[in-house]
């Protein structure tokens, strides 16, 4: 952890500007005028839906919604007639700052990259985003505290900085790379309670734990043992942090919820859930994010993202010359154990609905930025949960399961951060694709001039 030396004391200064950064954006200049969008089927994102309401928005915040709200003079008014507003998504699981469109590695990870990252996501209507433990934490929290200055647009950008075993954390792709600056090492208690004091003295809120055993690679024990997940769990909630487990197993996330753990990334997939699981999961009120897209690159249905227009229109002809060549479907999956596979899941992912939350893994082995999120929630759909749930779980309960509060959900007090679109997603969950506007913290984002510059860059 060179890395994590070096840079400390550049994080802590940093925190310390972002806890004031925040105070000084709540105060904010002179408020800004009215702005009301009529006539629209607004979805709130906590399950219920108005028709022909109105939602009024000022200095970035919604001022009032409704069917009967009194519109003032001088407002400006959008009609919005025969479109559906929904909450700009909560993205709880992705890794900003590799990806480059035709390349990927340590050596992209720059405030300029970062934040064309943020744009992408805001360009499909995603307003929040977790990046979750493979951030270069200087350049993460620079660009963190420029955004919460009001400096850079795109989606609000949050850390989870992480922990694990040391040499382990990440899939290979991260962790083979030679400048890879590693997670920060839990190799006992004493360690992961001196990790998350440390981390929390910088401002972190947020944080994730690699607990798994996907592949011992290079020999070493990756897996993080019980007695240190429990310090982690335990000393976490001395600080109000919040912490992600990434677990795949069942028995690993029964240990977990017992010793206090309450998100998860990934579902258990070795086996199908049991009811004991599942009162436990309801009575410990968890959050647990699927990232299906990431496993459905086999099934016969998946469209590779060059082939659809809903990605293509982003990036230049010469990206999506170099997706289409190095392109190597994977085998499908037509045999019987396979579906056997794919229908376990299924059934979990039902039987846990009321409990799952957005995430794509984008960035690593999910699909591209933005888009994938739009294919987690037509996979929420197809896997059995209803468009409105799929809403709820992608808005509100993400949003929820990180105490982010101003958002995900469209009520008076929060942010106006919200999606406007020319169809309804309740007919079909493919209409989120359907985008005519993107407004973040009340501000239209203009996604023509950066399709634009992506499109035309080399
Ligand atoms: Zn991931």
């Amino acid at each position: 952890m060179i890395y994590m030396k070096h840079c400390r004391s550049t994080i802590i200064v940093l925190a310390i500007a972002i806890f004031g950064a925040q105070s000084l954006a709540q105060q904010s200049s002179a408020p800004d005028s009215i702005e009301a969008f009529t006539n629209a089927r607004i979805i709130i994102g906590e399950g219920s839906v108005i028709e022909r309401g109105s939602l009024l928005i000022r200095d970035g915040v919604i001022l009032d919604i409704g069917t009967s709200i009194t519109i003032p003079g001088n407002t400006i008014s959008h009609d919005l007639n025969g479109k559906t507003v929904i909450p700009a998504l909560v993205n709880t699981h992705a890794h900003l700052g590799w990806e480059a469109y035709g390349d990927w590695g340590s050596q992209f990870f720059t405030d300029e990259n970062l934040i064309d990252h943020l744009q992408r996501h805001a360009y499909y209507g995603v307003g929040t985003i977790i990046s979750t433990g493979s951030d270069k934490e200087d350049v993460a929290l620079r660009v963190k505290l420029e955004q919460l200055k009001g400096n850079i647009s795109g989606a609000r950008y949050e850390l989870s900085p992480g922990m694990g075993s040391p040499g382990g954390g990440p899939n290979p792709r991260f962790t083979d790379d030679p400048d890879y600056w590693g997670v920060h090492p839990v190799a006992d208690p004493e360690q992961a309670v001196r990790t998350v004091r440390e981390l929390a003295q910088q401002g972190v809120g947020i944080a994730k734990i690699w607990v798994d055993a996907r592949d011992e690679r290079r020999g070493a024990q990756v897996k993080v043992a019980p007695e240190i997940y429990r310090a982690v769990l335990e000393t976490a909630a001395d600080y109000d942090m919040r912490i992600i487990a990434h677990a795949t197993t069942l028995n690993d996330h029964k240990a977990l919820v017992n010793v206090g753990n309450r998100r998860f990334i990934h579902m258990p997939y070795d086996t199908e859930v049991d009811d004991e699981y599942i009162e436990m999961v309801r009575e410990n009120n968890v959050y647990i994010v699927p990232t299906l897209g990431m496993i459905i690159k086999r099934e016969p249905y998946y469209i590779p993202a060059f082939q659809d227009p809903f990605f293509y229109d982003q990036v230049p002809a010469s990206v999506l010359e170099s997706l289409n060549n190095n392109y190597n479907p994977p085998p499908l999956n037509r045999n019987a154990e396979a579906e056997e596979r794919s229908a376990m899941l299924a059934e979990n992912l039902r039987k846990l609905k009321d409990h799952i939350i957005l995430g794509t893994d984008a960035g690593a082995v999910g699909d591209f930025f933005g888009y994938a999120d739009h294919v987690e929630l037509a996979l929420f759909v197809r896997m059995g949960m209803t468009p409105m749930e799929a809403i709820v779980a992608a808005t509100s309960r993400s949003a929820q399961a990180f105490g982010l509060n101003d958002v995900g959900m469209l009520q008076a007090g929060k942010a106006a951060d919200f999606v406007i679109l020319n169809g309804n997603p309740l007919d079909d969950i493919n209409n989120t694709r359907q985008i005519s506007d993107v407004y973040l913290r009340g501000e239209r984002v203009d996604r023509e001039a950066w399709r634009t510059q992506w499109t035309e860059q080399d």
